[in-house]
């Protein structure tokens, strides 16, 4: 069997196996295996087969953008290895063909603005050398990242609860860059309320340097709650309830329903 042959029946055996879409909140049938983190994010796209979701063609095409936002901005590093550098101009020449208006956004720092960003990093720790190209974030990718959040979110709680969260849940998440956590590190509080610990792990293969997460899950209630960090960039943390009557009086954050993902929400323009 060739190897497009095999990768259609794995597709239909899984979406056959789970026939519902996990990001649309049931809304769709599944027609696609989804790949959480994406390809994109492991060195040269290799990647161990796991955490694999069921999507269906809309969510899938409809969060690629995020996707890519994700891998690439995980990898803004003023250190990096050369492999990291290689990945990322792949990168970017992707990112210029789909979604030029990041780049824009990326690449706008003027002189002064150059000068803040850089005083910017330094006082949190980062170590920017004098010629470092530097990049900065704006709306457009804001969104993208918010988007990847719950994306990421909804995922680890397919991967958990082994079913799609409904849209009869809600799910909130939030991200951070490693500018936010290089002085003090990720908050004890985060990690202590998740206790257990995954990766991707396939035979020998542990990909934790690119991507782990801590989670807790209480199968009674249906209430989930993940921390990811994705190489050394990008930090995400989310929750989900299984009901949304769960969580119908917190005041703070953000709750959608699974299938509103796609649907621009308002507070998807800022840093939550
Ligand atoms: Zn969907």
């Amino acid at each position: 069997m060739g190897e497009a042959k095999l990768k259609e029946s794995a597709t239909k055996k899984f979406t056959t196996q789970f026939p519902i879409c996990a990001l649309c909140g049931g809304d769709r049938a599944s027609a696609t295996r989804e790949h959480m983190p994406p390809k994109s994010l492991f060195d040269q796209s290799h990647r161990p087969d796991r955490l694999v979701m069921p999507a269906c063609n809309e969510c899938n095409g409809g969060t690629s953008k995020a996707d890519l936002t994700a891998a690439m901005l995980s990898r803004w590093n003023y250190d990096s290895p050369e492999q990291e550098r290689r990945d990322h101009s792949r990168l970017a020449n992707q990112v210029r063909k789909q979604a030029p208006e990041l780049i824009e956004e990326w690449t706008k720092l003027d002189q002064l603005d150059r000068k803040n960003a850089m005083e910017h990093l330094r006082s949190y720790g980062v170590m920017v050398p004098d010629d470092a190209a530097l990049m900065t974030i704006g709306p457009q990718t804001i969104k993208q990242f918010n988007i990847f959040a719950h994306k990421a979110t909804l995922c680890l709680h397919f991967e958990h609860f082994r079913k799609p969260l409904l849209n009869s849940g809600r799910v909130s998440a939030h991200w951070r860059t490693k500018e936010d956590f290089s002085k003090d590190g990720v908050p004890a509080e985060l990690l202590e309320i998740m206790p257990k610990y995954g990766t991707l792990v396939q035979g020998k293969w542990n990909s934790s340097e690119t991507f782990e997460y801590r989670y807790d899950l209480n199968q009674e209630t249906g209430l989930f709650a993940c921390l990811a960090r994705l190489r050394t960039g990008l930090f995400i943390s989310g929750f989900t309830a299984s009901n949304a009557d769960l969580v119908a009086g917190e005041s703070d954050g953000y709750w959608i329903k699974p299938n509103e993902l796609l649907k621009d929400p308002v507070h998807f323009s800022k840093k939550n």
